[in-house]
């Protein structure tokens, strides 16, 4: 069932943006199909929101149809050593499958509060691993075709895929190796215990702002030398602890973030002559003005 303008700022972490003109939840493959084939009839644009862990979405809303999985495309399962997820899942919900399964290799999604869908179309990463790591292969659905895909036909590389317009990952499937309990437990807790010291996850954020450009320094340490940590535009504050995230500090829009994003851009290139690319996803009109 399609809804009308329903406002996604419910559904991203940052917790901003307008509505959708259209929303659906579809909860089977046909379900999914149906959808994409009503979107398609309308020449209607189609998007999916996983958790909104790395989407900041236009305060003015999304002239489209806008999808979020449910049911069984948000549901996993093991089978051997694989993980048969729907790519509506939260990586936390493999993570727990998998271990009570004694299956490691995915502990380093307990960093990264997002989808295997939004993992996949992401290349999520973190502590040296990444989605393409341990993905055999994700279903891939459009209003034209469905068809199965390896890593290497995703283009995964880092924080990217070739994941094209209208392209929605319905299924994956995460081959993992065995191993005790006890030591996924361990390698867990240590992740957490890092990404807390270093990262403001009490927060509303969006995750990494800017990829890390190909320099001696990350893009937060960039920023940071630039001085804008803790800089605020609106209700949009560049984080004190870590300067590659932005806060909803208080009642922030998508706006001020695009703002937030723009001074940083351009004081990354004074600075340090580097174009900051952005990680998190636009959607709607958004876009960053050029530096
Ligand atoms: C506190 C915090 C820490 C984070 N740490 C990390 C980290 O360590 N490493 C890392 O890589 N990321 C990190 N992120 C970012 C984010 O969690 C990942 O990018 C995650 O994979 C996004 O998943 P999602 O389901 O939330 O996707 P969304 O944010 O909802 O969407 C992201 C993109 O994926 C698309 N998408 C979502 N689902 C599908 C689908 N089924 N089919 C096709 N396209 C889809 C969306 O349209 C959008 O373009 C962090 C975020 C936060 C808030």
């Amino acid at each position: 069932m399609i809804e009308e303008q329903v406002p996604l700022s419910r559904f991203t972490t940052l917790g901003t943006g307008g509505p959708a003109r259209w929303f659906g939840k579809p909860e089977t493959l046909d379900q999914l199909a149906e959808a994409l084939t009503w979107a398609a009839e309308r020449g209607a644009s189609v998007s999916v929101v996983g958790l909104g862990s790395n989407l900041l979405v236009a305060d003015e809303g999304v002239d489209g149809l806008v999808l979020k999985l449910a049911g069984e495309l948000a549901a996993a399962e093991v089978d051997r050593d694989r993980v048969l997820a729907g790519a509506g899942v939260p990586l936390a919900v493999c993570l727990h499958r998998a271990r009570a399964a004694s299956l490691g290799r995915l502990e380093f999604a307990c960093a990264i509060p997002g989808t295997v869908g939004g993992a996949v179309k992401m290349n999520a990463g973190a502590y040296g691993s990444d989605i393409a790591g341990v993905l055999e292969r994700a279903l891939v659905v459009s209003a034209s075709r469905t068809e199965w895909r390896t890593p290497a036909e995703l283009g995964l590389q880092y924080r990217r895929s070739c994941l094209g317009e209208g392209e929605v990952v319905a299924r994956a499937e995460l081959r993992l190796t065995q191993r005790p309990v006890d030591e996924i437990k361990a390698i867990v807790s240590e992740m957490q215990s890092q990404r807390k010291a270093a990262q403001p996850t009490n927060k509303r954020t969006f995750g990494s702002v800017f990829k890390n450009p190909e320099h001696e320094l990350t893009a937060g340490r960039m920023l940071e030398a630039c001085g804008l940590r803790g800089h605020r535009i609106g209700g949009a504050q560049i984080s004190p602890r870590h300067a590659n995230f932005i806060e909803n500090a208080d009642g922030a829009r998508s706006a001020d973030a695009i703002a937030l994003m723009s001074e940083a851009r351009r004081r990354a290139l004074e600075k340090f002559g580097v174009t900051l690319e952005h990680e998190v996803q636009l959607l709607g009109g958004l876009v960053l003005p050029a530096v």
